[in-house]
């Protein structure tokens, strides 16, 4: 186990919709039979102890949070069996999303890419195995999420492969696995902590938009 530091913000975080059972059921949504990818763009990153921006645009803005897979290599066409080698290591993520604009556009873009809106850290883990972490998410001291990187749908492996079939992964570009279900809302001067096993804890804290 090697702990390095998170501060490359990288060309582009590929996040997967939909990767756990329970969360797929809590938002009416079909479960895929393939993985569901959108962007949030590299403006959206903050890191440990940064700030979420409320925006005025948004009435509900959630925090969901995820397993970040961080690459460490380029790379175009990877097999499940050869993704590891391509990973630089885990990470905390938070997929900020404004639900009501998710809701109301339909397509995601807008909801998941305000400024703030994707805390990474609070550093990045390698030499650990990703597919049995305990995942929990903490506002304001009080447990709102529990599972486990073993009931992700698509395991690390298989999202690696199936990104990088489509597109070409940078070193520092971010995966963000998928959220477990008991996602919630948020209010200006909240903390959020993301708490995953062996890894961290990435806190984050809710202001107002100036
Ligand atoms: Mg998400």
């Amino acid at each position: 186990m090697k702990i390095l530091k998170f501060n490359k913000k990288p060309s582009k975080i590929v996040a997967v919709g939909l990767n756990y059972i329970d969360h797929a059921k809590e938002l009416n949504m079909r479960i895929p039979d393939e993985p569901v990818i959108f962007l949030k763009p590299p403006s959206s990153v903050i890191f440990n102890n940064e700030k979420i921006k409320y925006p005025k645009m948004s009435k509900q803005v959630d925090y969901e949070a995820e397993l970040a897979v961080v690459i460490g290599k380029k790379c175009k066409n990877v097999s499940e069996e050869n993704s590891k080698k391509y990973i630089l290591g885990y990470a905390c993520l938070n997929d900020v999303t404004a639900r009501d604009l998710q809701k109301k556009d339909r397509q995601w873009t807008r909801a998941k890419s305000f400024d703030t809106f994707c805390p990474v850290g609070p550093h990045i883990v390698s030499g650990i195995n990703p597919d049995q972490l305990k995942i929990e998410l903490f506002l304001n001291g009080k447990l709102k999420q529990s599972s486990n990187t073993k009931n992700l749908i698509f395991k690390i492996g298989k999202l690696v492969s199936f990104i990088s079939k489509i597109m070409t992964l940078e070193k520092y570009d971010v995966i963000a696995t998928g959220t477990p279900v008991g996602v919630g809302p948020v209010k200006i001067g909240d903390k959020i902590e993301v708490k995953i096993e062996k890894i961290g804890t990435l806190k984050n804290y809710v202001v107002s938009e100036k």
